[in-house]
């Protein structure tokens, strides 16, 4: 199922469920004009119970999913075979993540990964470096056409990263008119959900080049872990490139070691979309 067919039924359920309350009413009032009618007003009763219930069991499950806290995680560039790989990986810890791909058209890699639930998000045409685009025509070539070329094959890019992280003034504010969020790559921050709707947020790297061994790296993934300590409805953006031991990569272990700690303490990976979306 799609992600958007998930949120029409989602939408849907509470209007189903008012119009059962507004059923089930009618029903009694019908069936109370009679005593013969009691097996209609015992029916109409059960039909009014499951209403009720349906609707506090969906405010809970929204209640829940407001106060959960989450991750973030981008792959950047565009390794399809590389990434692939990881699929299975990803799906053992129920790991939604966003792919910020250079490609000028969507390919098989893309649609796969939004089956799975993964996001297909843009980072320039090539890689192109919005910081050292000369004026609006190269801003529009490298990181807006592309929204309408992956349209027309059935994907809508709604967030974007940008190449080495950087822009130039006022290109968050020309790109937010086309993207809903522009991703950056300098700094880890805790941000509320809300602020992921819309607007310009910062992400880390946690390629293996910063840490200089996996003790290095575990202690930092736990500090980031333990910032979630005593929040609630909290998200953090981190990145990488490929899965691999190279310096721009993440290491096998350290992306599960990441997954495996994140789902112990019930911390969720989101795509970009599922905060756009709610
Ligand atoms: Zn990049």
């Amino acid at each position: 199922m799609s992600k958007d067919a998930g949120m029409l039924i989602c939408r849907s359920v509470p209007v189903f469920f008012a119009l059962l309350h507004y059923y089930s009413f009618s029903c009694i009032i019908k069936a109370m004009k009679s005593i013969k009618k009691k097996k209609t007003v015992i029916a109409a009763l059960a039909v009014l119970f499951a209403a009720l219930f349906g609707l506090a069991v969906t405010k809970l499950i929204r209640v829940r999913e407001a106060r959960t806290n989450g991750i973030l995680l981008c792959f950047d560039d565009y390794d399809e075979y590389n990434w692939s790989e990881y699929f299975d990986l990803l799906e053992k810890y129920d790991a939604h993540v966003t792919y910020f791909v250079i490609i000028e058209e969507p390919t098989d890699f893309c649609f796969e990964a939004i089956k799975r639930g993964h996001e297909i998000g843009y980072h320039s045409l090539a890689h192109t470096t919005v910081a050292d685009m000369d004026g609006w025509d190269e801003l529009y070539k490298y990181t807006i056409a592309p929204i309408e070329t992956f349209r027309e094959h059935g994907i809508e890019l709604t967030t974007f990263a940008y190449p080495e992280g950087r822009g130039y003034p006022g290109s968050d504010e020309e790109l937010l008119k086309y993207y809903k969020v522009i991703r950056g790559a300098n700094e880890l921050i805790f941000y509320g959900k809300d602020k992921l709707r819309h607007g310009f947020v910062d992400a880390v790297s946690i390629d293996n080049i910063h840490f200089e061994n996996d003790e290095v790296y575990k202690a930092y993934i736990d500090r980031l872990l333990d910032n979630f300590n005593g929040n609630v409805g909290g998200v953090q953006i981190v990145f990488t490139h490929t899965i691999g031991d190279g310096g721009w990569c993440l290491g096998e272990e350290r992306l599960e070691y990441l997954l495996s700690e994140a789902k112990k303490r019930g911390i969720k990976f989101y795509t970009f979309k599922e905060l756009q979306d709610n």
